[in-house]
């Protein structure tokens, strides 16, 4: 029917306004009729249909949260049910449209003057500007409060970049990229706008990934990347600055995390309903049930806690500490379901045709990203305890 999800066993669409419900339906129609025909041939190949950037952009949902693109819709309530349904139907698409959407336009919306913010977050929500978000390198994971390594060193009105970049979605193709470095000068962390084909800056595809094979990650090297002072993000100054861009898009991850879920959860209510043995099909058995039960359970509790703290967010009430346990909650309660899920479908579960395998292998990065399920933990604990486990 027109009705939302199934797996909406609360009824939580209604804090959705009609003109927001209207919005989520158009995306989830632009899913199933462009993106799940194609996503398991994109997945397996390891490429990215970057020609639906534009297509879904048109939809008018990218960049909902800004003045200078909002429509009808600016809640972060509507915003994570977005994510979610597009990680509902491919997790690869909702990271490949986030990174841009959320990571990109975060960093440029929360940390840019207004004429930068009049310059690219009009473009990017109109899908003619993709954007990526470079902070992870080869040796800072988790450590990248303290641990980066690239280098920012100021010349007159001009900025000379150098170090390397790794992880970097959709960074080689994107016709931006925000390169987070540290100022020679004061050892602060700062944000620079860097365009594709800059002299000095190249992004090489990293292969053989096995999670989220669509999303094209790419590791960067930056040689003496010059960058005028006008492309320096003018509202960022040191990586408390930054971690305020990362409360948000950590909200983003939990709900695409949920949308990871809800897709192997219903695809093992599709496989159980249809697959016989011993003379029935195997829904009819209390052990499958309990997995559906246990998994239906995870959804329902994950998307509870994504919209409270999506309202927390609207309400200008988020702590570090809020996002980091919905975060390392509902990662964890989504890698239980599509490990279920996975289960329920037996050997049929390991191949990519009976809709579980791409959600079960595609969730391990999603644990990861975003602050592990470890740094989470130790960002809740630390709220807790009063004591940094992890400095
Ligand atoms: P590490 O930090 O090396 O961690 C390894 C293990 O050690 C983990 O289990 C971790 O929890 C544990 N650990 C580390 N420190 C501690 C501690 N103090 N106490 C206890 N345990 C600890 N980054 C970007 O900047 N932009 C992107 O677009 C981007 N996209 C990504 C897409 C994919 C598919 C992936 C896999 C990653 C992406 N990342 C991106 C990087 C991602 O954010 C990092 O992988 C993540 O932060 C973890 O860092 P790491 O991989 O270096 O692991």
């Amino acid at each position: 029917g027109a009705g939302f999800l199934d797996a909406d066993f609360y009824a939580f669409q209604s804090l959705l306004t009609p003109r927001e419900q209207e919005s989520v339906l158009a995306v989830r129609e632009f899913m199933e009729r462009e993106v799940r025909p194609i996503a398991d041939e994109y997945w397996e190949r390891a490429e990215c249909p970057v020609h639906l950037f534009k297509p879904f952009a048109e939809l008018g949902t990218l960049g909902s949260g800004w003045a200078e693109t909002a429509g009808d819709e600016t809640s972060a309530v509507f915003r994570g049910w977005v994510g979610m349904e597009l990680a509902r139907v491919d997790s690869s698409f909702c990271t490949f449209i986030g990174v841009s959407s959320g990571l990109a336009m975060s960093s440029i919306g929360m940390g840019g003057s207004p004429e930068q913010r009049a310059r690219w977050l009009p473009a990017m929500a109109s899908g003619d500007v993709i954007g990526a978000f470079g902070l992870t390198e080869p040796l800072a994971g988790s450590d990248t409060a303290r641990g980066l390594r690239t280098t920012a060193t100021r010349h007159g009105d001009t900025w000379v970049l150098n170090g390397a970049k790794r992880w970097i979605g959709n960074a080689t193709f994107a016709d931006v990229v925000v390169i987070w470095a540290k100022d020679t000068a004061d050892g602060q962390v700062k944000g620079f706008l860097v365009r594709q084909g800059t002299p000095g800056f190249t992004a090489t595809k990293i292969e053989r990934k096995q999670s989220l094979r669509i999303v094209q990650n790419a590791d960067i090297t930056l040689e003496g990347v010059e960058v005028a002072e006008a492309d320096r993000l003018q509202r960022i100054d040191g990586f408390r600055d930054l971690a305020k861009v990362l409360r948000v898009t950590r909200d983003g991850v939990s709900w695409q995390a949920l949308g990871t879920m809800i897709g192997a959860y219903e695809a093992a209510v599709r496989y159980t309903a249809q697959r016989e043995q011993f003379g029935n099909p195997i829904a009819s058995y209390q052990l499958i049930q309990d997995k559906l039960a246990t998994m239906l359970g995870n959804v329902t509790a994950s998307l509870g806690v994504c919209v409270r703290v999506a309202q927390l967010q609207d309400e200008g009430r988020q702590t570090d500490a809020h996002a980091a346990m919905a975060k390392a909650f509902v990662t964890t309660r989504m890698r239980e379901t599509v490990a279920l899920a996975r289960e329920s479908c037996g050997g049929n579960g390991i191949q990519l045709d009976h809709g579980v395998a791409r959600y079960f292998a595609d969730a391990e990065a999603v644990y990861t990203f975003e602050g592990t399920k470890d740094m989470n933990q130790l960002i809740v604990g630390r709220s807790i305890t009063g004591h940094a486990a992890f400095v």
